[in-house]
């Protein structure tokens, strides 16, 4: 029912409201969260970057003529090609950056402004037809998201060509197999893969995302954290690699596996066109898993806060090859960069043993002035059955120590004149200690009143810091918030979209990343 209290005087009342029923059970259903997002977004703050999807648009137009005409004067062979791609990686040349650092085309002119234009109301100005709405065009990449699958050209013309409740929520009018042209109607894949070129070329979803973190972080929906959380993660690559051999610096043949050597134009011959040669599916890398299980895909860096849970960011790694350590300190750099008032926050940061390294524990002191902590990577060492004090049958790498009749010791502390970490027998369940009634108390501890109190030398676990040993309550508790980026993850990956990628390049790798996260803060405010 339409209000018309409501309505301002000088409005026009509108004279034909359609109600479709599929629509009000939509708006009504808790299973369908997306229709009301959809429904209610409110799109004045889009607009800004919507006028610039227009200027970008008709940039895009204008310049494909001569992005034709471009070449390159190499005379390249496809093998001289395919060893400096390989030595251009970021794993390969020691001075590249290790995070994906997109050049975005942003030379464009403002012919469009923002308060020329709503949803439904696109510009004139652009030569030829009426463009597709931007408005109806960012609902359904993100809606396909919102409803769980991947934000694909092809799902997304799935969806609005089968769903109808949610072409119109979009704004688009569902197109009959005879109509012209309109360009209220739902587009083709070829307009909906342009659009998501466009917004990925001139680095539109990227601005989308930082406008929905800045917006959650103003409005207090991501609330102050004192702790950093960080992992990286794959996805699986929609493309095949080649073992390339080549010859170190040191004179020795090596092998690396690398996306395919090709060219990205539609010439007969190859091999003696100007174009220049290029990865099929550059970022693409071998990563390796637990266990020696390699997969050929895209390595993403996230970052997020552990206690709500909140992925702040997610950027693709320039070479997936990367080691997962190198990734950390680079990106909370450029997360600070973009987002100051989060580094006034933090005073720790938390990842796993990748990033156990006194080196970059200094580099996070001495630069950022933050305190990381790592898990422990005990570094191939062993379980040790001998040698340990009396009573005691074993200590792990990690520093927890277990007796001979089966009974973790309590860490209780280090005592730094005499270099040794105490140990002390634990309480049982009635709060009495354990040795009270142990049969081995005669040979372990006869005289003991308060239990077995057994002491292990620094120099017997040199790989644990002694001024932050991992068996301490106050470690142990900050690294129980650890496995929060782990959820982070599933949420971008499994609930928001799909760890198959369906698109090649490390640019639409990130652009993928960027919908499922302007995606996840969207869902964060509703
Ligand atoms: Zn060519």
């Amino acid at each position: 029912m339409l209000n018309f209290d409501t309505v301002v005087p000088q409005q026009q009342i509108p004279l034909i409201h359609i109600v479709n029923e599929d629509d009000e059970l939509l708006a009504n259903s808790p299973e369908a969260e997306w229709y009301k997002i959809l429904r209610d977004l409110p799109w004045e703050s889009y607009c800004p970057i919507g006028a610039d999807y227009y200027n970008a648009l008709y940039h895009f137009n204008k310049s494909r003529a001569d992005r034709q005409k471009e070449h390159n004067s190499l005379n390249e062979k496809k093998d001289e090609a395919t060893q400096r791609l390989l030595f251009d990686r970021a794993t390969m040349d020691e001075t590249a950056s290790v995070l994906l650092d997109e050049e975005f085309m942003t030379e464009i002119d403002p012919i469009v402004l923002p308060s020329m234009i709503a949803p439904g109301k696109t510009p004139d100005r652009l030569g030829g037809k009426k463009p597709k709405c931007f408005f109806a065009l960012f609902k359904s990449f993100i809606g396909v998201s919102l409803m769980g699958f991947e934000s694909t050209p092809e799902k997304v013309h799935l969806l609005l060509t089968s769903n109808l409740g949610f072409a119109r929520v979009c704004g688009f009018i569902p197109k009959g197999d005879n109509d012209q042209y309109w360009f209220k109607y739902v587009p083709s894949i070829r307009k909906l893969e342009q659009f998501d070129q466009i917004m990925t070329d001139y680095g539109l979803w990227d601005r989308l995302k930082i406008k929905e973190v800045l917006e959650n972080l103003q409005q207090g929906v991501i609330k102050q954290e004192k702790e950093l959380v960080g992992d990286t993660t794959h996805y699986h690559a929609y493309s095949g690699f080649e073992t390339v051999t080549y010859i170190d610096e040191k004179g020795k043949e090596k092998r690396k596996s690398q996306s395919k050597t090709t060219k990205n134009c539609r010439c007969k011959d190859k091999d003696n066109c100007e174009h220049p040669w290029q990865l099929a599916d550059d970022g693409a890398g071998t990563i390796v898993k637990a266990h020696n299980k390699y997969i050929w895909g895209h390595k993403a860096s996230i970052l997020g806060f552990p206690l709500q849970g909140i992925p702040l960011d997610a950027i693709a790694v320039a070479d997936a090859a990367t080691y997962d350590g190198e990734t950390f300190f680079p990106h909370v750099v450029r997360l600070f960069g973009q987002y100051p008032e989060i580094r006034s926050w933090i005073q720790t940061a938390i990842y796993d043993s990748a990033c156990d390294s006194q080196k970059i524990k200094d580099k996070f002191r001495d630069e950022l002035g933050i305190e990381l902590k790592a898990s422990l990577n005990p570094r191939r060492k062993k379980t040790m059955t001998e040698n340990l004090p009396r009573g005691m049958k074993k200590l792990t790498p990690y520093g927890n120590l277990v007796c001979n009749a089966d009974f973790e010791m309590d860490y209780k502390g280090a005592r730094y004149q005499t270099e040794k970490f105490i140990y002390q027998a634990p309480l049982d369940a009635n709060g009495t200690c354990v040795c009270d009634r142990c049969e081995q108390k005669q040979n372990c501890c006869p005289n003991a009143s308060n239990g077995r109190v057994a002491e292990v030398s620094f120099n017997i676990l040199p790989h644990i810091d002694s001024q932050d040993p991992p068996m301490a309550k106050r470690f142990k508790a900050i690294m129980t918030r650890r496995p929060s980026v782990e959820r982070m993850i599933k949420r971008l990956k499994c609930d928001l979209g799909d760890d198959r990628l369906k698109k090649r390049s490390n640019a639409s790798f990130q652009a993928y990343l960027d919908k499922t996260m302007i995606a996840f803060h969207i869902l964060l405010r509703n």
